[in-house]
């Protein structure tokens, strides 16, 4: 949970859904702001969600969709 969205993280991807990721961690210059959050706590306490298999679809579909209402906010009307 950010401080303004909420975000989807994969540790064992390294994935996370936030803007940082997108422009910081998939240009080589390191992880997130989450991502680094989450990896040190992740030895003290951390609340995981696990999904099953079936769920997977509205799992993708909701990241999808967090993206692209993040995006298009982003752009305004313009887009
Ligand atoms: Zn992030």
């Amino acid at each position: 949970m950010g401080k303004h969205h909420e975000y989807w993280i994969d540790l064992d991807l390294g994935y996370c859904s936030c803007n940082d990721y997108y422009y910081r961690t998939l240009s080589g210059l390191g992880m997130c702001y989450h991502l680094e959050f989450v990896k040190e706590k992740i030895n003290s306490r951390v609340d995981t969600i696990h999904f099953s298999d079936s769920e997977y679809y509205d799992f993708v579909k909701s990241v999808v969709n967090d993206n692209y209402l993040m995006i298009r906010n982003e752009k305004g009307d313009l887009g």
